[in-house]
């Protein structure tokens, strides 16, 4: 039996594929998703001051334009974190 896997299409580092769905449209033809999210493994980093992160202030998504898959467009699904440091947090209350 041929195990398949798309891990290999997508070299990013601290990040997990959740799903890849095909999704069918009458209208607009097949495209393709990609839904990856944080690896909950890894501690985020601050990207203002590169700090381990100390908390997660909120999650967002976002859909990314990706390369076709044949001739049906691909789109990646981020799921990310936005997340505080003992930096972010000083330089908050100063302001
Ligand atoms: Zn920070």
């Amino acid at each position: 039996m041929y195990n398949f896997s798309i891990s290999s299409l997508f070299p990013f580092r601290r990040v997990k594929i959740d799903s890849f769905d095909q999704i069918v449209d009458s209208d607009k033809g097949m495209a393709f998703f990609t839904t990856i999210s944080p690896d909950q493994r890894y501690k985020p980093f601050c990207h203002k001051f590169g700090s381990k992160a100390d908390g997660i202030h909120s999650l967002h998504h976002r859909t990314l334009r990706d390369l076709n898959f044949g001739n049906n467009p691909g789109f990646i699904i981020q799921n990310y974190r936005k997340v505080y440091c003992s930096p972010c947090v000083v330089l908050e209350l100063k302001n």
